[in-house]
């Protein structure tokens, strides 16, 4: 379905009618077998538990959730359990497939899951979140494993979550199985640069693109949507690596200082208070759409989904945008962008710093043997690079847009590796 430029923020579409059509988009370049294609268009198994938690009233509350593997091919499963009243299992089979692509566009083995369950954490204690996890865990416990299936962070999920996944399912063994889960605290098996692995792959890619474009980096002027782990994050290590960051926003709204903003301070005094980010003194309070409107040279994306879209689309100034955040940027506003001479970085790509640190946690967990945060940022960074470098050569030998190459370098490996292996029996 088409959106007019120009036109009000349109109705979302289907997230996995959108996600089968960009899995079609990149068959077309690679002319794949159509039952091939049935494979990969379709989810390898799709759970749905509904569980009792007794809450802290003594009223028992039923709870639905999910856990969707879309495919196996390539190794075990990884992708996050989201806790958000919008949680479904076509979301969570759409976010299960991005998963699969987003880990072979990285080339690091494993295909693509998630998971979810339909809950406002807001309105639940710290011990009913623990109990609905434990249950939660307790119920996917069958699919779960550390060389079959490993959950990770999501929305309204965190490091002490994965931790109780982690406990769980460990009491449940007998043994403690660190290598279950990604995104755990230090202290239980997490990895060193984990917490800003998004946001400095976010980063690493600016700095690829800005190479690709002969543009600099040095100076250049910097807005980021979002200033939470990954916006956050992304901004700090854009200043600290020589961008301008002009503009930030959060669920507060937007501020904005030509001459630069202080992301640490913001991030250490600000980003925790009530008011968040606009109570920051030196600088001007601005709308979330005058921001996005902002005379910049890079826009990172790093809230939600659908934030450029038709509506407001023409209004973006920015030379390049690099999605730190899943699907900020809808197929019409990236049609439109891209005709202007804008380089959309997609997020497949640009945000996949994070699974690849919790790949190295993994492999630590597995290995009993921990590495050094310096070694962990070296290897993430050479990985996105080659990986970026992958993208831009696909994107000029196909003559696509970015996202299209990202697909098409996704969904061949995981082609490939699936004619390889062959049908069982
Ligand atoms: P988060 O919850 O830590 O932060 C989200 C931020 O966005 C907050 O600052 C919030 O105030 C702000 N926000 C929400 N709605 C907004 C709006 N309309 N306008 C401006 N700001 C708004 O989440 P996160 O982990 O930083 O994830 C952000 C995005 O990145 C999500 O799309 C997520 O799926 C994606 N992502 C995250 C990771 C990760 O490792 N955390 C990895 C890959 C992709």
């Amino acid at each position: 379905m088409s959106e007019t430029i120009g036109a009000a923020k349109p109705q979302k579409p289907n997230v996995l009618d959108m996600a089968r059509q960009q899995l079609y988009n990149a068959a077309k370049y690679l002319d794949l077998d159509d039952g091939l294609l049935k494979v990969l268009s379709l989810p390898k198994r799709q759970l749905i538990v509904n569980f009792p938690v007794v809450m802290d009233s003594g009223h028992v509350r039923v709870f639905e959730g999910y856990r969707v593997q879309h495919n196996l091919t390539r190794g075990p499963t990884k992708g996050g359990i989201r806790y958000h009243p919008d949680v479904n299992l076509d979301e969570t089979t759409a976010l299960a497939m991005w998963m699969t692509w987003k880990c072979a566009i990285v080339d690091i083995p494993y295909g693509g899951a998630k998971g979810g369950v339909k809950v406002d954490t807001k309105k639940l204690s710290r011990r009913e979140l623990e109990k609905l996890t434990r249950r939660y865990v307790s119920e996917i416990n069958i699919v779960l494993g550390h060389d079959t299936d490993v959950p990770a962070p999501d929305m309204g999920t965190n490091a002490q979550v994965m931790a109780w996944i982690m406990d769980t399912y460990s009491m449940q063994k007998g043994a403690t199985v660190t290598g279950v889960v990604t995104g755990k605290p230090i202290p239980l098996g997490g990895s060193q640069g984990r917490e800003e692995a998004t946001g400095r792959g976010v980063i690493t890619c600016a700095h690829e693109a800005c190479k690709f474009t002969n543009m600099s980096f040095d100076g250049a002027r910097v807005v980021v949507q979002g200033f939470g782990n990954v916006g956050s994050n992304a901004a700090a290590i854009a200043q600290e690596t020589g961008a301008k960051v002009i503009a930030v926003s959060d669920a507060s709204g937007a501020i904005y200082n030509p001459n630069g903003l202080p992301v640490r301070t913001l991030m250490q005094r600000y980003a925790e208070r009530e008011g968040g980010i606009c109570e920051y003194p030196e600088c001007d309070k601005i709308t979330n759409d005058e921001m996005l409107a902002l005379d910049c040279d890079i826009l990172i994306p790093a809230a939600t989904s659908e934030q450029i879209h038709a509506g407001n689309c023409e209004k973006i100034k920015a030379r390049m945008i690099v999605e730190g955040a899943n699907g900020p940027t809808t197929p019409d506003a990236e049609d439109y962008l891209t005709d202007k001479g804008v380089l959309v970085v997609p997020d497949v790509l640009a945000n996949a710093g994070g699974v690849v640190v919790s790949y190295f946690e993994w492999v630590q967990d597995l290995q009993a043997f921990f590495w050094e945060e310096g070694e962990v940022n070296a290897k993430l960074e050479k990985i996105l690079r080659n990986s970026f470098q992958n993208v831009v050569y696909t994107m000029l030998q196909h003559k696509s847009n970015m996202r299209e190459a990202a697909y098409i370098v996704g969904v061949k490996r995981v082609a490939d590796a699936t004619v390889t292996r062959g049908i069982y029996p």
